[in-house]
């Protein structure tokens, strides 16, 4: 029997970078992963191919606006899905390529099948010719992610009625695209396919999309969306969804009981995602499943039973790959006797719409319902220099400071490159920065980060240079 120091189970952004470090470290590595490519659903039916799909239709999409910089395009611009989606998978088999060949150059064994506990430090592996192998480690790390989750009611059948596993890989552009949930996944999703030409209706329980995050973020990015052609029915609880031949109906009801009702040839569920255990007999080990689905883990995410750790979506906290891949790393550390520490308030969320919605720490709903004192100071994109010049008019930077002490408790922003810029917020927050700090900066001109210097400027003394 195989013996190693540490095994993990499953290798998503968690998995792996946690057998990186692991191996790093020095210890006997092994990954256990039931399907054949590697990364997880970030890779394979998550982040990548997503963001492939979002890239592509954005160039489309640009087209649109070629006019305005002088560029005329003659003939019919036309969309290959086909096509998009074969490069979407081709960047995602060489994304997954390449953490094949980051587990070969660290010498981390890679064990193809279905992991399931025999014991506490025993790993049986179910392969796909049937036979079964088994493994034994001192430490064990569980990182098997999550799977979509759905509606009690709602019956999907993966070709009419989808989750985004089955959005990323359509045949054809949908006519009709009502999607239900207006999260993050749904709402990406969902500008790929306006793009594309489909008409698209989102359908929310809450009262705004992207609930979690900033109200104020919530609200431009709905007006921008709306302005493009998506359709919004918030405050909605769906009530039905059923398929009858190529046509999907989906009911949803408001607070007063009114309901409307939606055909469309296909429906997104998109109302969040599961914890996945699903076969890997924890209870084999004694590790504690939450009511939840959750594995228990404390702050050093380690289980009820001590050589077994559990890390990413399978665990509390945000279903995020940076913030699976911070706690893969954790963990390892922690294994090697180090004291590594993650600062939860610090990792950054990001849609990646365009315009991109990123934030990192309180937003202002938090911070009324905490009751602290802070003061705010916002800058309109349309302000910068660098907007102008490329025409990304949309957006604004919003830097919450503590109102006694001006540190940055929360950067909330919208607009072109939001996803990168969100990095200077959060190293600003990681060095406990003041609005003042930031504002005092240098940033170069022009540039999309002038806002963040703006933002700043605001929220110290209200001076704002360029508005
Ligand atoms: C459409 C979509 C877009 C997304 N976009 C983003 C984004 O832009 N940015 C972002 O930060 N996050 C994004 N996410 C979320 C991100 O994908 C997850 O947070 C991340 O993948 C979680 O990583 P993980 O390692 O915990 O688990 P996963 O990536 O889910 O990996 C778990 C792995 O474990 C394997 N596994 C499970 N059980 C077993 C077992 N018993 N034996 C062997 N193997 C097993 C699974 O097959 C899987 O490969 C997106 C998700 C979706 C669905």
């Amino acid at each position: 029997m195989s013996s190693f120091d540490v095994i993990i189970i499953g290798s998503g952004p968690g998995g792996y970078v946690s057998a990186i470090r692991c191996a790093q470290l020095g210890f006997k590595t092994a990954i256990i992963e039931k399907y054949s490519t590697l990364g997880g659903t970030c890779l394979n039916v998550g982040c990548i191919p997503s963001k492939a799909l979002l890239a592509s239709s954005h160039y489309y999409s640009e087209i649109a606006h070629f006019a305005d910089h002088g560029i005329e395009v003659s003939g019919e611009v036309k969309v290959n899905l086909e096509k998009m989606i074969a490069r979407k998978q081709a960047v995602v088999d060489q994304t997954s390529g390449g953490v094949k060949f980051l587990m070969d150059k660290n010498k981390i064994t890679v064990l193809e099948g279905l992991g399931s506990f025999v014991d506490s430090t025993h790993v049986a592996i179910a392969k796909a010719d049937g036979t079964l192998e088994t493994v034994e480690a001192k430490n064990i790390i569980i990182a098997t992610g999550s799977k979509p989750s759905s509606l009690p009611f709602i019956k999907i059948d993966k070709e009419r009625i989808i989750t985004s596993t089955e959005a990323l890989k359509l045949k054809e552009v949908p006519k009709h695209l009502v999607i239900i949930g207006g999260g993050v996944i749904g709402i990406e999703l969902g500008q790929v396919y306006l793009r594309l030409g489909a008409q698209v209706s989102v359908v929310e329980f809450m009262d705004r999309i992207i609930p979690g995050m900033d109200a104020s973020l919530s609200k431009e990015l709905t007006k921008v969306l709306k302005k493009q052609g998506m359709k919004f029915y918030v405050s909605h609880k769906v009530k039905l969804v059923e398929r009858k031949g190529d046509n999907v109906t989906v009911q949803a009801e408001n607070a007063k009981g009114e309901t409307i009702t939606l055909e469309c040839d296909y429906s997104l569920v998109s109302v969040g995602r599961r914890p996945f255990t699903d076969g890997l007999n924890a209870d084999k080990a004694g590790v504690k499943i939450s009511d939840h689905g959750q594995v228990e883990v404390n702050d050093h995410l380690q289980t009820n039973v001590p050589n077994i750790y559990a890390i990413g979506d399978v665990v509390r906290g945000a279903m995020l790959a940076h913030k699976a891949e911070e706690e893969g790393t954790m963990v390892a550390e922690i294994i090697a006797g180090q004291k590594p520490h993650i600062d939860y308030n610090l990792i950054p969320g990001v849609v990646y719409t365009w315009p991109e919605v990123a934030a990192v720490g309180q937003t202002e709903e938090q911070l009324k319902v905490s009751g602290v004192e802070f003061k705010s100071g916002s800058f309109p994109f349309k302000a910068l220099g660098r907007a102008r010049a490329g025409g990304d008019l949309d957006g604004f930077v919003k830097i919450l400071a503590d109102a006694k002490t001006d540190e940055v408790l929360g950067v909330h922003m919208i607009g072109a490159r939001c996803a990168d810029l969100i990095a200077e917020a959060v190293t600003a927050m990681e060095f406990k920065a003041s609005a003042e700090d930031i504002s005092r900066m240098s940033h170069a001109h022009p540039t999309f980060a002038e806002a963040i210097k703006e933002a700043a400027l605001a929220a110290t003394d209200n001076r704002a240079l360029h508005v």
